[in-house]
């Protein structure tokens, strides 16, 4: 057995993932970067530095999901972090909070199917696969990278910034399952020492919005980071950014 804690980051071959990768690197774990595409996972992996791997994973797909389990195990024998941060905003290349694709009254039930199951069927299917390696950890953590766009709280505030973004009827909502989510898995697990909470990276310059976010990915990552290593004192079942907690 690894003597370093052991973390997988899902979609880590870029962005707010590959920010998280490193970091945890940096301070010493071994980091499993699921990548969809095992080339763009090892073209990560080439650049990164530390103990880190590449490690097949689609979390749209349950299968890629169990191989990656069994490859853990075999490799490492258990996990310490689990970072479910792939994520897709369902309309290309674009601002999520742009997408004229995801109004309630016209979107298409195709593009609210795609981006639940990634964005929160995934989620699901990638965390049960890993809990038995989780299990095994004496101080097992799982981090589910949610968004500002999730809080139901802020988004029916009708003078507050967010009802000034264009309404969305599948990341939005998507996101917001994923915070409900959290909650359950974490009331689930309180008794056996996890820690499970979702967190706001902020806005972050990646592909995912164009490159229009003003904070830098390892700037975005840093709250990952931070409730992937909180101690046995830390919250679990909670919703924070950078700044703090955030409302549901
Ligand atoms: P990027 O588009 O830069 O990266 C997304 C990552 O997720 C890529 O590695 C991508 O892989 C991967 N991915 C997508 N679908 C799958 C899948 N089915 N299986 C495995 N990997 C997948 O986005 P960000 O880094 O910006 O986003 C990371 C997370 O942060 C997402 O959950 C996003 O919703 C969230 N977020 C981002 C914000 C921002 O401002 N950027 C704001 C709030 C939340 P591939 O390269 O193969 O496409």
């Amino acid at each position: 057995m690894s003597e370093r804690k052991v973390a997988l980051v899902t979609g880590a071959n870029k962005g707010i993932g590959r920010g998280a990768a490193a970091e945890l690197a940096a301070l010493g774990m071994t980091v499993l970067v699921g990548a969809r595409d095992p080339r763009r996972g090892a073209a990560a992996v080439a650049e990164l530095r530390g103990d880190v791997h590449a490690v097949t994973l689609d979390v749209a797909d349950a299968a890629t999901a169990r191989e990656a389990a069994k490859w853990i195990d075999e490799r490492f024998g258990r996990l310490d972090v689990l970072i479910n941060n792939a994520g897709i905003s369902g309309s290309g290349q674009v601002n999520p909070e742009d997408a004229t694709d995801q109004i309630p009254s016209t979107v298409e039930l195709d593009l609210v199917r795609k981006v639940f199951e990634t964005n929160v069927f995934g989620v699901i299917s990638v965390t049960n696969a890993m809990l038995p390696l989780l299990r095994r950890s004496a101080a097992p953590r799982i981090v589910n990278v949610s968004s500002h766009a999730a809080s139901v709280t802020l988004a029916s505030d009708p003078d507050g910034p967010m009802a000034a973004l264009l309404p969305s009827a599948a990341y939005s909502p998507s996101k917001s399952a994923l915070c409900a989510l959290t909650v359950q898995y974490a009331n689930e697990l309180r008794k056996d020492g996890f820690r499970v909470n979702a967190v706001a990276p902020g806005f972050v310059d990646t592909d995912a919005n164009n490159h229009t976010g003003f904070l830098t990915v390892a700037q975005g990552a840093a709250v990952l980071v931070r409730l992937a290593t909180i101690g046995d004192d830390g919250p679990t079942g909670g919703f924070f950014s950078e700044e703090g907690p955030l409302p549901w």
